[in-house]
């Protein structure tokens, strides 16, 4: 990953820690605004939110009912990053 950048007052590690209650409407619409404003001003997380997003949702078709644990989560981060690095090299 990329350098603590600090875009739309929120670096991308805050970023990434919003994003699951992004992806369930969960979050609170000042820190709303920062994700989209972070994710709109910084390639990186935007290609990374994207990649996440479509992790969690396919994962989620299957596993509607089961809840997340820490190894899932760290193993879908960690695809989603490779996958946004090589759309970075690419
Ligand atoms: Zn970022």
């Amino acid at each position: 990953m990329a350098s603590e950048r600090v875009v739309g007052g929120l670096t991308c590690a805050e970023v990434l820690a919003h994003l699951g209650d992004f992806l369930d409407g969960e979050l609170a619409p000042e820190v709303l605004t920062q994700v989209r404003a972070h994710v709109a001003g910084c390639g990186a997380c935007e290609r990374f939110g994207g990649a996440y997003a479509a992790a969690v949702t396919a994962l989620r078709a299957t596993e509607r009912e089961a809840a997340l644990d820490a190894e899932q989560i760290a193993s879908i981060v960690a695809s989603a990053a490779s996958a946004a690095s090589a759309a970075k090299a690419g």
